[in-house]
């Protein structure tokens, strides 16, 4: 009887090593997304070692008996192990990233399910870079909370000169609102920072903003990153691509460009589980830029039609009718003004303006965030000129009223890009709501009642919803598609149409614009002259009937071309577009069968790989 009862004992005893082996790793194994080799071989041995005590508590174990239990244990470890191994995260991640002109957002996408990884318990980050009087940088809030003080090192707005012109006119405009210094070299802008000896190109200070990112990212997972889908306005030229790309290259990153409404595609395409057709218009209102898309969605196929928008339209445009109303009323009430000092040649007087615009600035910022949920706020800022305190009323009509044409201009462009789509606008079936400044009543109400009544969709998050997308289809870019629950197919169109200026100066259009790529386009042309040894070839991109209208892109000789009489000799030019918009031409003379093929690698005003390495360089020394 007695013996019976021992082995009972025993038997209970070691069930119940079993189930707190079992319950103990189990709980180790759920708190972590995976866990390393050596910590879950470490947990089971030590927990192994605690069943096996707890046992021994209980009941006399046998050598034979304690051998057994160790071995179940074991075995059961090795379905952990199988298991841990599964799951094990890929060595590196790839990242989505919206780089906004305002605020810029990081995501991932691990098992299926997307992470917009946040930084101060933020999801964005203000795109700001402060140059710091002790040589360092600081990113983000950081970086803008004190943009007042230093406002000459403090660099935000860099997406509006990246991959631009310095004689750009938008450029020119631009720099009249920047409390910081740009000028040109070589017709590229250039930003200069008091007490710097080098300039700075736009790439590297958006380099600055992705490497902060990245950062963010890495710390998060807790892994290197290398590689990315960076995010640009539909609307971006090529040159803005490269750019973008090069600052990315200067961050440390390899990365693919992708479409912002696009990328908020997929990210509201994922929400639906059904298959059927629906059109899709994207109305992303930033702070910086206006995008407009019009897709067709189907089963995770996006399709798009067209796309438009504004790269100067936008939160910070609305801010600046804020201030220039504000010094108006201030000047009428008090004959004080407040923007005095702005073009002064006196260092001091320009410093001090720099700053009262910048205080200005940001309490209208804060107070236009108000606005879209109560109907009036109070502009306070104390001391804002010597002792006087700034106190003024400011409703949401006053600021409806200084924004109509900047808001009917948004639905003139949409209306636009549901033309180009070749629709009406009664086909359109959703409209999505992206970027901050959708979260204005006004442009609600206007958009609304332009689609004749029919409720707009806010389901995806304005603010996180094109990095979103943009994780997705870095999981599906670099390899990762088992970590996308569902899949996605892109196909997205160009910008603007693209071809070569031809004889009296005028465009002829290769690739016309919202033509879907990748794609590929050959055009033929002949000789003008006869004895024609050499054919220059300029690339523009736009709409203009005359190419000098248009952007220019580069420009290239084809020489070698066998003597002929004119018109005799044939040259076929090839245009091609890739996925994320980044562009080839290759001209070929046909009776040299293909052997004079030239293509054109880099933009006039594009870095060149020397200046990405110093610039990646000095970018690790700020660190
Ligand atoms: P971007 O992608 O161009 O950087 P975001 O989509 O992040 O811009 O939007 C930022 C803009 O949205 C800023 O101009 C900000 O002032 C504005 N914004 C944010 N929230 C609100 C709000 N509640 N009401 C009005 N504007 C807002
Ligand atoms: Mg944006």
């Amino acid at each position: 009887m007695k013996k019976e009862e021992d082995e009972y004992a025993v038997k209970t005893a070691l069930l119940d090593a079993r189930v707190y082996y079992n319950e103990e790793m189990e709980k180790h194994f759920q708190a972590k997304d995976w866990l390393e080799q050596a910590e879950l071989q470490k947990l089971h041995e030590e927990i192994g070692d605690t069943a096996i005590e707890n046992t021994k508590k209980e009941v006399d174990l046998t050598a034979d008996q304690e051998k057994q239990l160790r071995k179940l244990m074991l075995n059961l470890y090795k379905r952990y192990d199988d298991k841990n191994l599964l799951r094990k995260p890929q060595d590196t991640y790839a990242i989505g990233i919206d780089l906004g002109t305002t605020y810029s957002c990081v995501a991932v996408c691990i098992k299926g399910k997307v992470k917009v990884i946040p930084c101060d318990e933020k999801t964005t980050i203000p795109s700001y870079v402060a140059f710091n009087a002790d040589n360092s940088i600081s990113v983000g809030e950081a970086a803008k909370d004190q943009a007042f003080r230093r406002p000459e090192s403090t660099i935000f707005d860099a997406k509006r000169l990246i991959g631009r012109k310095f004689s750009d006119k938008i450029v020119k405009q631009d720099m009249e609102l920047w409390p910081f210094q740009v000028i040109g070299d070589n017709d590229q802008p250039r930003i200069k920072i008091p007490g710097h000896q080098n300039t700075y190109r736009p790439e590297e200070i958006s380099a600055r903003v992705l490497f902060h990112l990245k950062k963010i990212a890495e710390e998060y997972l807790n892994k290197t990153v290398t590689n990315a889908v960076v995010t640009v306005p539909a609307y971006f030229n090529d040159s803005q691509r490269q750019a973008t790309k090069d600052a990315a290259e200067i961050a440390g990153l390899n990365a693919k460009i992708l479409n912002e409404p696009t990328s908020a595609a997929i990210a509201y395409d994922l929400q639906w589980t059904s298959d059927f057709k629906r059109n899709v218009l994207i109305f992303d209102l930033g702070g910086g830029t206006f995008d407009v898309a019009v897709l067709q969605i189907k089963g995770g196929k996006i399709d798009v039609k067209a796309i438009g928008g504004d790269t100067h339209l936008g939160g910070e445009d609305f801010d600046n009718e804020m201030v220039k109303h504000i010094i108006e009323v201030v000047k009428k009430k008090t004959g004080k003004d407040l923007g005095r000092g702005r073009n002064s040649m006196n260092p001091e007087e320009k410093r001090s303006a720099s700053e009262r615009l910048r205080r200005i600035r940001s309490v209208c910022e804060k107070q236009k965030r108000l606005l879209s949920s109560s109907t009036s706020t109070t502009i306070i800022i104390d001391r804002i000129d010597e002792s006087y305190d700034l106190n003024e009323q400011f409703t949401r009509k006053t600021f409806e009223d200084l924004n109509m044409a900047n808001f009917k201009k948004c639905i003139e462009i949409t209306a636009g890009v549901i033309t180009d789509a070749k629709m009406k606008k009664g086909n359109i079936e959703d409209i999505v709501l992206i970027g901050g400044s959708t979260r204005i009543p006004k442009i609600r109400e206007l958009l609304t009642k332009y689609f004749g009544g029919k409720a707009l969709n806010s389901t995806v998050n304005a603010d996180e919803a094109v990095a979103y997308g943009a994780a997705v289809q870095a999981a599906l870019e670099y390899g990762k598609r088992d970590e996308v629950s569902k899949n996605v197919w892109v196909s997205d169109v160009t910008p603007l149409s693209l071809g070569v200026e031809i004889h009296g100066g005028l465009m002829s259009v290769i690739i016309p614009r919202n033509t879907r790529v990748p794609c590929s386009k050959k055009s033929q042309y002949a000789t003008l002259y006869d004895w024609q040894k050499v054919v220059n070839f300029s690339i523009f991109e736009g709409e203009d009937p005359l190419a000098k209208d248009n952007n220019k892109l580069g420009e290239f000789k084809l020489s070698g071309i066998p003597i002929a009489r004119a018109g005799e000799e044939k040259i076929d030019l090839t245009m091609e577009v890739e996925s994320d918009g980044i562009f080839h031409v290759t001209a070929v003379c046909r009776s040299t069968r293909g052997t004079k093929t030239i293509k054109i690698e880099a933009h006039k005003g594009r870095m060149s790989k020397k200046e990405i390495t110093s610039a990646k360089k000095r970018n690790l020394k700020f660190h």
